[in-house]
């Protein structure tokens, strides 16, 4: 033993690690006009660091649908279908940095995971063709609770069946979003906002992130982070009362 803690670090799928060409929202575009004849349902929608579930019911919603357990079955079925026809488009892209940072957590023995939004099979679905899937072989996804502030103690519950035991205060959790922050501090765990989604640095740091990058190409920054024992930076609130 080294005596140096073990570290967790879970990684969010969208604007973190890939950006699909927007093959999610199609999909779900194509599932609510198959089944309700609604056309570019979720246009106005905006879904960043939400949940697969919340996503759907949210569209339901808007649209003046009730979201019994049948409809968002439905929805699930469609929608995943759809997904592996709309991933294949020219647009997707890895984003900057991250088979690099990935080889880099390898070599220095730091397991890592997926905390996601996405329902485990979207989430498959989206990664494959990018060879990223094999990266990951666990994770907590949006099929395992649709609240995402309640995802961190599954991923530590998953990896620990696999050998990797930390607690809460041991993980990192990186994402593109305030949702990904929040999510993060809800347990105790620290965040690295990477700004490759719609979110800017700014905005990042004022949601609380431990530490905000621009890219994952800033990959010594966010490994020397991960390794140190640096304390979650309290949440600053810019409102008073
Ligand atoms: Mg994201």
């Amino acid at each position: 033993m080294t005596g140096r803690r073990d570290r967790l670090v879970l990684f969010d799928i969208d604007e973190t690690l890939i950006d699909s060409g927007r093959a999610g929202t199609r999909a779900l575009n194509r599932a609510f006009l198959d089944l309700f004849g609604i056309k570019d349902a979720f246009k106005d929608i905006r879904m960043a660091g939400m949940t697969d579930i919340q996503i759907m019911k949210e569209g339901l919603r808007v649209h003046g649908l009730s979201s019994m357990d049948g409809e968002v079955d439905a929805i699930v079925r469609r929608y995943l279908r759809f997904l592996s026809e709309e991933i294949e488009n020219p647009w997707r892209r890895v984003k900057p940095g991250v088979f690099e940072f990935l080889e880099a957590l390898k070599e220095e023995g730091i397991p890592f995971g997926l905390l996601t939004g996405n329902l485990e099979e979207g989430a498959r679905i989206k990664l494959r063709p990018f060879g990223l899937d094999a990266y990951f072989p666990a994770g907590a996804f949006g099929s395992d609770d649709e609240d995402r502030d309640r995802l961190l103690p599954i991923a530590i519950r998953r990896f620990s069946t696999l050998g990797v035991d930390v607690s809460p205060e041991d993980c990192i959790i990186i994402g593109d979003t305030p949702r990904d922050v929040r999510c993060a501090k809800a347990h105790g765990a620290r965040c690295i906002a990477v700004a490759t989604g719609p979110y800017s640095r700014d905005s990042l740091t004022e949601a609380g992130a431990d530490l905000v990058v621009d890219t994952l190409n800033e990959r010594e920054v966010c490994l020397d982070f991960i390794k140190s024992d640096h304390k979650v930076q309290q949440v600053r609130r810019t409102d008073r009362g």
